[in-house]
């Protein structure tokens, strides 16, 4: 945001306290809060030891990811994960567990809500922003290094192993 969004000034940066740059017009007075914006990452459990992989084609050769997406306004984020999982793999999950939040040094103006999902049912079929998707052993392998989606995989084997299965 670089001019003010009620009266065209140059907005000047106000860097605040605790954190929360704002954007101030140094006309009217209005205010433009940098706050982040919520991205759903969704890891889809299909069965015992079976979790949902999808793959855009512009990724590299052999990478996968988990399901994600953008919280819509006014929805929540619970129904956003569904939703995004139904989108882009035709199936229809309930929200099992919310795995935490994570903000990334690299990318603060996204925090990332981490759910896991279980299939109840649908039948899979790459839809909006996937190109493919599979269901796959839990393994880390063809995820990207030190993503979201990793970290997410290594949590749930950690619970796998804890709990004796989903
Ligand atoms: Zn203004």
């Amino acid at each position: 945001m670089k001019y003010c969004g009620q009266c065209g000034e140059l907005l000047l940066l106000n860097q605040g306290n605790r954190n929360r740059a704002k954007m101030i017009c140094p006309n009217c007075k209005w205010k433009w809060y940098s706050n982040p914006v919520p991205i759903v990452v969704v890891l889809v459990s299909a069965g015992k030891d079976n979790i949902v992989y999808v793959r855009q084609n512009q990724y590299p050769k052999g990478v996968w990811s988990l399901v994600s997406g953008y919280v819509n306004r006014g929805e929540s984020a619970e129904a956003a994960a569904v939703r995004e999982v139904r989108e882009e793999t035709g199936l229809d999950t309930k929200v099992e567990k919310f795995m935490g939040s994570i903000v990334s040094n690299n990318a603060p103006d996204d925090i990332y809500l981490m759910f896991h999902c279980k299939v109840i049912d649908g039948k899979l079929k790459a839809g909006d922003d996937a190109d493919e998707v599979k269901i796959a052993p839990v393994s880390i392998d063809e995820l990207v290094t030190n993503s979201v989606a990793e970290k997410m995989v290594i949590d749930f084997q950690n619970e796998l192993k804890y709990t004796g299965g989903v």
